[in-house]
């Protein structure tokens, strides 16, 4: 198959090339889309074999069910079962916006999208691409991150088509997406609304409307043995060919430490790397050091934290040593895609 790539203005969206991508998914084909979280791979949620062919292109496990998008509030009615309450309140703050949730689904929703769940996952995404994207589409987009299964989440054309081309009909390429992480997901179907996955909108922000919301004890839990809800979370996210190891601590002690570190891995003739802030990189004489952004704005750290990873896979070092990244708003969120990656490997100094 070949894959179109258009290059889509955010601010000046292109009719012609919109109708030519909705007719796409009309027809039970793949167009991979900017959002402002990561970039998706769309294909019509109601139809189970558009469903089925997502799962292929990305090699992604099928019990592993996929985020409905919406464009339109009005739309949500026909998914799900019900609306409860706060749910409408939160959507009415944060849609569109970087926040998924979580409801029993309707009839009218396959179990291929689903990946065979009686509960259905739908967002309204922030984005101009996207919108009108799914408007052409039909109302109903399928859509998890556009890459292979077990690799970053890609936050710019160019990784959607390393993983992609040739796999699906089309990708509309909108630039660099602006938050970098996946959306916060709030599961409605618990009694006390709950994170199953931590993303740009934190516990905080979701409190401040509709009251107390629980973090799912697979997240925050050191038991291995207790599992995270969504489906997805359970899987280690992405497999660097590099072992990284997240250093968490003071600053200075965290920075001698990575170089302490270093030096015994490139006496033992290996290949390092480094993941520092703008604050940070002159602390580190070897090495191949990365800013991932600066601490000072953690939106930048947000936005490269996978496109820094994707880096050091091809750059061939063989570890990769990162400092922690507990910042304010996003610090959560952040901490939980890194140690993911670094299966979870992590020292305090
Ligand atoms: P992605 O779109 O690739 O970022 O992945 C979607 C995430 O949402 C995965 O972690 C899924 O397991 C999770 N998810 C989607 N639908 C549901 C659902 N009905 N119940 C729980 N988690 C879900
Ligand atoms: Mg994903």
């Amino acid at each position: 198959m070949k894959t179109k790539v258009i290059r889509m203005n955010p601010e000046h969206i292109d009719r012609n090339a919109m109708e030519e991508a909705g007719m796409i998914l009309k027809k039970g084909g793949l167009v991979a889309f900017p959002t402002e979280t990561v970039y998706g791979l769309g294909g019509n949620a109601l139809d189970e074999e558009a469903a089925g062919k997502i799962y292929q292109a990305k090699g992604r496990p099928s019990d592993n069910p996929l985020i409905i998008h919406i464009a339109d509030i009005s739309d949500l009615k026909r998914i799900v079962k019900e609306v409860p309450e706060k749910a409408e309140k939160l959507a009415e703050a944060y849609w569109p916006g970087p926040l998924t949730m979580i409801f029993s689904k309707s009839e009218e929703v396959p179990y291929g999208t689903t990946g065979g769940m009686e509960t259905v996952a739908v967002r309204m995404p922030d984005h101009p691409v996207a919108l009108a994207l799914i408007r052409a589409g039909g109302g109903y987009v399928a859509a998890p991150s556009a890459n292979t299964s077990g690799r970053p989440s890609p936050t710019r054309s160019s990784h959607v088509e390393e993983d992609l081309d040739g796999k699906i009909d089309m990708i509309l390429d909108g630039g660099e997406v602006g938050i970098g992480l996946e959306s916060t997901i709030v599961d409605f179907t618990e009694d006390i609304p709950t994170i199953l996955r931590p993303g740009y909108i934190n516990q905080k922000m979701l409190e401040k409307i509709i009251g107390p919301v629980r973090m799912d004890k697979g997240l925050i839990s050191a038991d291995s043995k207790i599992r995270p809800k969504a489906p997805g979370m359970k899987y280690r996210h992405y497999a660097p060919k590099a072992e990284l190891l997240v250093v968490e601590g003071k600053p200075q002690a965290v920075q001698k430490k990575i170089r302490e570190l270093t030096r015994e891995k490139l006496e033992a003739g290996c290949r390092v790397g480094i993941i520092a802030t703008d604050e940070s990189t002159f602390a580190y004489p070897e090495g191949i050091v990365k800013s991932i952004g600066t601490r000072e704005q953690e939106e930048t750290i947000a936005r490269h934290l996978f496109g820094v990873l994707r880096e050091f896979d091809d750059s061939g070092v063989d570890c990769i040593f990162s400092e922690a990244f507990d910042t304010p708003q996003m610090g959560q969120a952040i901490m939980n895609r890194l140690l993911k990656a670094a299966g979870q490997r992590k020292i305090k100094v």
